[in-house]
């Protein structure tokens, strides 16, 4: 666990569901409650290193 984040727990880091936002992104719903941000499907894929999501990144550029 970080040191220098004292407020953040064990339950910050623990998805508790996920909630569609339309039909481009998902709203992420954590244990302590907090719910901060939309993270849109393009985003997502940016962020994965799989194989399938590298190979449509470089697709589509
Ligand atoms: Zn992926």
């Amino acid at each position: 666990m970080p040191a220098d984040k004292p407020d953040l727990t064990t339950d910050s880091y623990r998805l508790s569901g996920l909630k569609a936002v339309g039909h481009y992104a998902w709203q992420l719903l954590w244990a302590d409650g907090h719910s901060t941000g939309i993270y849109t499907y393009d985003y997502l894929r940016r962020l994965c290193d799989c194989d399938i999501c590298l190979e449509k990144e470089a697709a589509s550029d």
